[in-house]
């Protein structure tokens, strides 16, 4: 049998435990910065609601103004409404999913229901969606597939241009199936590319806001894919438009 040398033992063992200290230590700090971040997102329109709020039980509000406050407060609740949606998604994520049943799943089947949810809100923006190819079966969670194939039709849509196009994809391999959803855009820019996966980052934070956006429907994505082993691959181009394609493994036995 090799001798393993005690001083080599010692010191692998210092190195192993400071390597998971490390990893406890951002761990804890990047639970620090989402509550920071979720309770800065939840103030805001809480504020807003709660100043349009005492502005009406004042009485100082004239009987033609009171429909543009009701509607501001509609807004703000509603915005407070999809990030908390978005909150708890993420953190059944985060918990391990021991109560979602793996199953096998047509992918193309569950984009089509994707597409059909959200064809009103293509259409109010005068967006065309579409989805091509055949039926791909692969070992999944139906809800999260949904979830992933939501956010990026969803942000093909918001983060577009009136007249434009969102083209879905499902492709069938062997080995794998890719889901690709393309759309010709507004695009993000180069610089921004390694950072637009991270919770709460929007690349212009002011139109994430105007079109109902919370910042972590990509943060959804990224962790909804890892959970089925899945890649993601990713070309955008300002002014051209934005390609995200994902890469599922199929796996023999689900
Ligand atoms: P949000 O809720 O703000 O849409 P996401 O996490 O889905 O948050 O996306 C992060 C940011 O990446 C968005 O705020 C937007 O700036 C940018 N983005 C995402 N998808 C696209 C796209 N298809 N085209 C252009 N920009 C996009």
């Amino acid at each position: 049998m090799k001798k393993t040398n005690p001083i080599f033992n010692v010191m692998f063992g210092r190195i192993a435990s400071e390597e998971r200290s490390k990893v406890r230590r951002e761990a804890e700090k990047m639970r620090q910065e989402f509550t920071a971040n979720v309770s800065h997102e939840l103030k805001t329109p809480l504020q807003s609601i709660s100043g349009y709020a005492e502005l009406l039980k004042s009485g100082m509000v004239k009987a033609e103004d009171v429909p543009q406050f009701a509607e501001r407060i509609y807004s703000e609740s509603q915005r407070m409404i999809t990030l908390v949606n978005d909150i708890l998604e993420l953190s059944r994520l985060d918990e391990g999913l021991t109560e979602i049943v793996r199953e096998e799943v047509d992918l193309f089947e569950i984009a089509q229901k994707t597409v059909e949810s959200l064809k009103e809100e293509a259409a109010e923006e005068n967006i065309s969606l579409e989805i091509k190819g055949s039926k791909s079966i692969i070992c999944g969670y139906a809800q999260f597939l949904n979830l992933i194939i939501y956010n990026l039709c969803e942000n093909g849509i918001k983060y577009n241009n009136p007249g434009g196009s969102v083209k879905i994809e499902i492709a069938d391999f062997e080995a794998k199936a890719i889901l690709t959803v393309k759309d010709d855009g507004i695009g993000i820019p180069r610089e921004y590319h390694d950072r637009i996966f991270e919770r709460f980052y929007r690349v212009d934070i002011s139109r994430s806001k105007e079109v109902g956006g919370t910042g972590l429907g990509l943060s959804i994505v990224k962790h909804a894919v890892a959970i089925h082993k899945g890649s993601i691959e990713f070309v955008s181009t300002p002014g051209s438009g934005t390609i995200v394609s994902i890469i599922f493994p199929k796996e023999t036995e689900c």
